[in-house]
């Protein structure tokens, strides 16, 4: 989907595919450069994490391997409900894996800071953070982040990955929905 088969869904664009491919770019490199020496399990959170997987694995050079946790934190409206729970888990062990944990978004930080604990108990060799996005709230918890595309205002956003009520997943761009749709 393009901004403009959104028509006045769509308030306004925050990232555009430009500077997506961009930061992809940019996110995958340093990724090769720092797991030069040991081989990297990469975990995509679902559903959100799907487009910047599939594109920060693609952009890299190294082989990687995959796998795929579904929690749930959102329901179908913009608030956080502090409740995480497992719907899917990984498929292998990751005991002795380098893990780096691919997330869409890091808002408030309860699901990541609770997955990485819960992927540490685990006995992996090392567990990072790669979050495309993030906002400000989510300093004020302590989620290391290694790798981070961009900080972005505390907005819902929808689009590469991101939905509502689980549409927008498609579309190209990061942005805003008109208060329209939500009701307003
Ligand atoms: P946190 O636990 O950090 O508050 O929230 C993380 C999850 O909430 C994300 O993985 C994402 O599913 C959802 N989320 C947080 N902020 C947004 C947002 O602005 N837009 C959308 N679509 N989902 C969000």
């Amino acid at each position: 989907m393009q901004p403009s088969d959104l028509g006045r869904d769509l308030e306004k664009v925050l990232i555009d595919e430009d500077a997506i491919t961009a930061k992809v770019a940019e996110l995958a490199a340093a990724i090769d450069r720092d797991y030069a020496d040991r081989p990297v399990l990469l975990v995509g959170v679902l559903k959100g994490a799907v487009m910047i997987m599939a594109d920060l694995a693609r952009a890299m050079s190294l082989p990687v391997e995959m796998d795929w946790m579904a929690v749930s934190s959102y329901g179908s409206g913009t608030k956080s409900s502090g409740v995480v729970r497992i719907l899917k888990d990984l498929d292998k062990d990751i005991t002795g894996k380098h893990v780096l944990v691919v997330e869409d978004i890091l808002d408030t930080g309860l699901t990541l800071s609770w997955l990485v604990r819960n992927l540490r108990s685990r006995g992996p060799a090392s567990v990072q953070v790669c979050t495309f996005l993030r906002k400000p709230e989510a300093v004020k918890v302590d989620v290391p982040v290694a790798y981070l595309g961009f900080d972005i205002p505390n907005e819902f956003v929808v689009g590469y990955g991101l939905d509502y009520a689980e549409r927008y997943r498609n579309l190209r761009v990061v942005g805003t929905l008109a208060p329209h749709v939500y009701g307003g």
